[in-house]
């Protein structure tokens, strides 16, 4: 049995055939190029499918069933994208056009709800119950999966946990508030600190491992600078993991889940970033319970737990299996 799961973001469309054992058969990408109307970019993806089934040397009959995970806000129920402003989308009927365009009805989730989705049935969440993910890119994504049910929210967008204040009128956010997590704990916090922290230490690695131009770091040569052992980049990296272990055990306080999920960019630090956590939550006592049930985890299936949770969305409870 082999299903179709796409992901559609601002940057790349992808779409890939998925076996029952959870194994990528196929994959195609193409360019989003955002700024097409909501038509264009169905037919792409309508292109991109077929392209993947014909690239695993099937036909359309042999895939049982098709789901996407779309960036923006999306009303699974119903399929509608409320918004997605990397798209410029407002109300985009998306299983309604997707239809129009292949004749297949897609599952829709959010993007980060279906590669946590991915996650829960096939790597770092298997066998829970309770399962939460933070994702550690350019913002902070956040998922929550209780009893096999994506944690939706009354109006389609609760969990977002990145946009959780852990101070009161700190860095400004994206979001419009101040001193939320993802002001301190994604990729771009660590950034932005890092530059900062170079303009006050002129001998600083990072300086080299950005080719002197501060518009060139990202978030691995601070961790690199660090492993090497340049003092600026060990106080950023100190400060980023003390924001994000309170973010951490603030979830945990709240929600208690199995198993709390680090994926996204920063996850590439792999292990040693969850020890190190652990480390400063133990030292803080965040927890106040030595016997924390709470595993924290590596995501474990990178860029693919996008497609692969899209291709499931049917066993999820949300779905609406009677349309299939
Ligand atoms: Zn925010």
């Amino acid at each position: 049995m082999f299903r179709v799961g796409v992901d559609l973001g601002g940057t790349n469309i992808v779409a890939a055939v998925v076996d029952d054992s959870y194994h990528i058969v196929s994959k195609i990408s193409s360019r989003t190029r955002p700024g097409r109307d909501a038509e264009s970019i169905c037919g792409d993806i309508g292109a991109d499918v077929a392209a993947a089934v014909r690239s695993a040397g099937l036909t359309p009959q042999e895939i049982s069933g098709f789901g996407i995970g779309s960036c923006g806000m999306v009303n699974a129920a119903e399929g509608v994208l409320i918004r997605a402003s990397n798209l410029d989308f407002t109300q985009v009927p998306l299983r309604q056009i997707l239809y129009e365009k292949t004749g297949y009805w897609f599952q829709c989730e959010n993007d980060a709800n279906a590669a946590a989705w991915g996650e829960y049935i096939a790597g770092a969440g298997r066998g829970t119950n309770s399962f939460m993910e933070l994702t550690l890119g350019t913002g902070i994504g956040g998922s929550l999966i209780v009893n096999g049910m994506i944690y939706e929210g009354a109006g389609y967008e609760g969990g977002e946990f990145g946009h959780t204040v852990i101070v009161q009128d700190g860095e400004p956010c994206p979001c419009g508030r101040r001193g939320c997590l993802e002001a301190y704990a994604s990729a771009s916090a660590l950034i932005r600190d890092a530059r900062r922290a170079m303009a006050l230490r002129p001998d600083s690695r990072l300086w080299k491992l950005c080719g002197r131009d501060p518009a060139h770091m990202d978030a691995k040569m601070v961790f690199d600078a660090r492993s090497a052992g340049d003092a600026a980049a060990e106080e950023v990296i100190q400060r980023y993991l003390v924001s994000l272990g309170t973010g951490i055990a603030n979830f945990i306080r709240m929600l208690q889940p199995e198993v709390l999920c680090i994926g996204g960019g920063i996850s590439n630090q792999g292990q040693p970033l969850i020890d190190e956590i652990e480390q400063i939550m133990a030292e803080r006592e965040f927890n106040g319970n030595r016997d924390r049930i709470t595993i924290l985890r590596i995501a474990e299936l990178g860029e693919d737990a996008g497609v692969i949770g899209a291709a499931f969305l049917h066993r999820s409870r949300n779905s609406n299996v009677s349309r299939f």
